[in-house]
C-alpha cells in the first residue's frame, strides 16, 4: 500500500514482536510445544500475515476457532498443522478433510459422523478430542470420558492426533477449579495407560495455564492473548516477559478553539469549563473504538496524554488539548500502543470500556486497515 492511500486511522503490526513473543514462550515452556492461537483475525492482528508469518519462522501448530479461519490459511499458503477448535457441523465435514484441517470431536456421535464421512470418502479423518473438563463450553463431559475414548477403537479412519481440553479460570487468584480441571484432565489420560497405548498429542493451557500453572503445559500449549504480548489478568504471574506487537493510530483532521460552557458531541455530555481547544479524529465505534470510552479514554497527542470528550461517535471522536494545547492537522495520534516514554496499553484501554484485552483487540474492525511493519 502507499501512503496515500493508507486511512489516516490504522494498525500497525510488529510481526517480529509476535516472533519474539512466540519464542518467549517457547523458552518458558520447552519441551512442550506451542500452537499459536489465531483465531478472529489473529485478535484483530491479521491472520493471513501472522499465519505466514509465523509459519515461515517455524511453528508446531495453529490454532483457530472456525472453519473459514483455517480455509483463509490454507489459501494464504500455510503449511503448518491446523487445529479448528469450535465445533464442527456435519456437513463441513468435507471441507475440513479438503483443505487438510484438524477438527475437535466432543462428542460420540460428532465422532460417529467423522468416521462416516471419512470412509465415503476414501481417506483419513485427523481429530483432536475434546473434554469439559470445567468449561462447560464444548467436550465431553470428564465424568463419561472413557465413552468416547472407547468409541475411537472402533473408528478406523479417525486419527486422533490430540486430546485436550479448556480452562474457565487460570488467570484468577483462586486456583481451586484450575487445580481441579488438571486433575480431571489427568484422570481422563489413564485411559491410555490402562489399555497400553501410546496417548496422542495433550495439550491445556492457555495464556493462563502457561503463566501460572507449568504442570498443566504438557505435551502443547495455547497460547493466544500471551502471543500478542498482553497479559490475561492483574493476578496471572507475569513468569513470560512479552512486548505489544499492536499499535492503533489516527490522525488529527480538524482543530479548533472551544469557548467555555459549549458542549461537544452527541447528547452534548461534555462542556468546555474554560477556552479550550479540541480536535477530532477520524475514528469511531464504527472502527471498534468503543462508545464506552466517551468521557473517559485518554489518547497520546504528541507523547502526552490527553482525554476523549463527548461521546465517541461511528466515524469521530474528540480530544482535549486544554487551553495551550497545539497539534496539527496530520498528527498522529495514539489510540492504543506507546509513543515516546508513554504508552497505552491494552489493559488499560479494556478498562476504560469496562472489558478485557481480548475483547478490544477484536473489536478492531476490518475498516481499519493492517500495516506490517
Ligand atoms: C481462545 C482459546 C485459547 C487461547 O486463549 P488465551 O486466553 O487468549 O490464551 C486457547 N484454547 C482455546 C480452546 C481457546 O478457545
Amino acid at each position: 500500500m502507499q501512503e496515500a492511500d493508507i486511512r489516516p486511522t490504522r494498525v500497525e503490526v510488529d510481526l517480529g514482536a509476535l516472533g519474539r513473543n512466540l519464542a518467549a514462550i517457547q523458552r518458558h515452556v520447552g519441551p512442550s510445544r506451542v500452537m499459536p492461537i489465531l483465531k478472529a483475525n489473529a485478535y484483530g492482528h491479521g491472520i493471513v500475515e501472522v499465519g505466514r508469518h509465523l509459519d515461515g519462522v517455524g511453528v508446531d501448530a495453529l490454532g483457530v476457532a472456525y472453519l473459514e479461519e483455517g480455509e483463509a490459511l490454507r489459501d494464504a499458503g500455510v503449511r503448518a498443522p491446523i487445529l479448528v477448535m469450535s465445533g464442527v457441523v456435519g456437513r463441513q465435514v468435507p471441507r475440513f478433510l479438503a483443505a487438510d484441517l484438524a477438527i475437535t470431536v466432543p462428542s460420540v456421535s460428532k465422532l460417529a459422523h467423522v468416521q462416516q464421512v471419512a470412509s465415503d470418502l476414501g481417506t483419513k479423518a485427523r481429530v483432536h478430542l475434546k473434554f469439559d473438563t470445567g468449561m462447560g463450553r464444548l467436550g465431553q463431559s470428564h465424568r463419561t470420558a472413557d465413552q468416547l475414548l472407547d468409541a475411537t477403537l472402533d473408528a478406523p479412519d479417525v486419527v486422533v492426533e490430540g486430546i485436550y481440553s479448556h480452562f474457565a479460570t487460570s488467570d484468577e487468584a483462586d486456583r481451586t477449579l484450575t487445580e481441579a480441571q488438571i486433575e480431571r484432565f489427568n484422570r481422563i489420560l489413564d485411559w491410555f495407560d490402562r489399555r497400553g497405548l501410546p496417548g496422542p498429542t495433550r495439550h491445556l493451557a492457555n495464556s493462563g495455564g502457561i503463566l501460572g500453572y507449568p504442570e498443566a503445559h504438557l505435551d502443547m500449549v495455547r497460547p493466544g492473548l500471551l502471543l500478542y504480548g498482553a497479559y490475561p489478568s492483574k493476578e496471572a504471574p507475569r513468569t513470560v516477559e512479552v512486548e505489544p506487537a499492536l499499535r492503533w493510530l489516527s490522525q488529527v483532521v480538524y482543530f479548533k478553539v472551544v469557548r467555555q460552557g459549549d458542549t461537544v458531541s452527541y447528547g452534548a455530555t461534555w462542556e468546555a469549563p474554560e477556552d479550550t481547544r479540541v480536535v477530532t479524529l477520524p475514528v469511531g465505534y464504527g472502527d471498534g473504538y468503543a462508545r464506552a470510552h466517551s468521557n473517559r479514554a485518554e489518547v497520546l497527542v504528541g507523547g502526552a496524554r490527553k482525554p476523549v470528550v463527548g461521546r465517541v461517535c461511528m466515524d469521530h471522536v474528540m480530544v482535549d488539548l486544554g487551553p495551550d494545547g497545539t497539534a496539527y492537522n496530520g498528527d498522529d495520534v495514539v489510540l492504543l500502543g506507546s509513543d515516546g516514554s508513554d504508552g497505552i496499553t491494552v489493559e488499560e484501554v479494556a478498562e476504560s470500556a469496562g472489558t478485557v484485552p481480548w475483547e478490544v483487540f477484536t473489536s478492531i474492525s476490518p475498516r481499519v486497515p493492517r500495516v506490517y511493519v
